[in-house]
């Protein structure tokens, strides 16, 4: 899909990376020994304990996320989990890898991460990660794991966001990280160049509200950290939008047009805050339908 603007605006990789730099990083203490790190690209998941620190995905930046860690507990950092391919998720790989984490994930984001990989929204291709930075540790299907005293069920959602997400929920606190299958309040990026679908998203947040309670704290790729009420607006306006697009498009009309008769209007105060717009949420719709 081609972006209009593409040949001449900055890629918003590079503003994402520049902003990483500097932005501050909210350490907000969960249940347990579990805490997130907010304001290093996407949300970064932390269990603390004695098998060593698990993360749930990297950030962007080192210092800063570094600095994040070890005000949270002396336990080495040996469990690192990428949620899926993207940069702001995974960037942080190399240095992690460094000192002693050992990455696990999807297989597809070992794939991504492996070859060069343009992602045409964002005008960006992004270059082979190094070899320390791959994921050695693959999963292809659904697994549990048992560290710190915690049961952490890593679930594939198949084609969604990215073909790559996992979620991670851990069992005993009833927190779950659920990647970029929900984004907390923003229009979410769904990227078809590395095999994610609109009604792939869809799908997953129906998965994530089935799993679930009223007490579940939600942990979003982005976005403030939230609860299956806000899971179910999230899902109710995906379904929502894709409707209104779907109509259009079955009448014929192009893209622009659709774009121009603003099928996300009543929806784009809540949602349209962040670095996707109803203009630029519409044609990631209508690409899908
Ligand atoms: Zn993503």
């Amino acid at each position: 899909m081609k972006n209009a603007d593409a040949a001449t605006a900055e890629s918003p990789v590079i503003t994402i990376r520049n902003a990483a730099a500097t932005a501050k990083i909210i350490v907000h203490k969960l249940r347990g020994n579990l805490s997130v790190l907010e304001g290093s690209g996407g949300n970064i998941t932390v269990l603390t304990g004695r098998d060593g620190k698990v993360l749930v995905d990297t950030g962007i930046t080192r210092p800063r996320v570094e600095d994040a860690l070890a005000s949270l507990s002396d336990d080495p950092v040996k469990h690192l989990i990428n949620s899926h391919w993207h940069f702001d998720h995974t960037d942080g790989n190399e240095w992690l890898h460094s000192i002693g984490a050992e990455i696990t994930a999807h297989q597809n984001t070992r794939k991504h991460l492996s070859v060069a990989t343009r992602v045409e929204d964002w005008n960006f291709t992004f270059p082979p990660v190094p070899a320390d930075a791959l994921p050695t540790k693959i999963i292809t299907i659904d697994e549990t794991l048992h560290l710190n005293g915690a049961t952490l069920e890593l679930k594939c959602y198949g084609s969604a966001h990215t073909d790559s997400d996992i979620s991670a929920q851990f069992q005993e606190d009833n927190v779950i990280s659920v990647a970029d299958t929900l984004w907390n309040g923003q229009y979410p990026f769904i990227d078809y160049g590395t095999g994610g679908s609109l009604d792939g998203m869809i799908r997953a947040a129906e998965a994530n509200v089935a799993n679930t309670d009223d007490e579940t704290i939600v942990i979003p790729g982005h976005g403030p950290i939230g609860n299956k009420s806000q899971l179910i607006e999230f899902r109710d306006m995906l379904v929502a939008v894709r409707e209104k697009v779907a109509n259009l498009k079955k009448q014929g009309r192009s893209r622009d047009e659709v774009v121009a008769a603003k099928p996300t209007a009543d929806y784009d105060a809540k949602w349209g805050g962040f670095v996707i717009n109803g203009d630029f949420f519409t044609k990631l719709v209508y690409a899908g339908v």
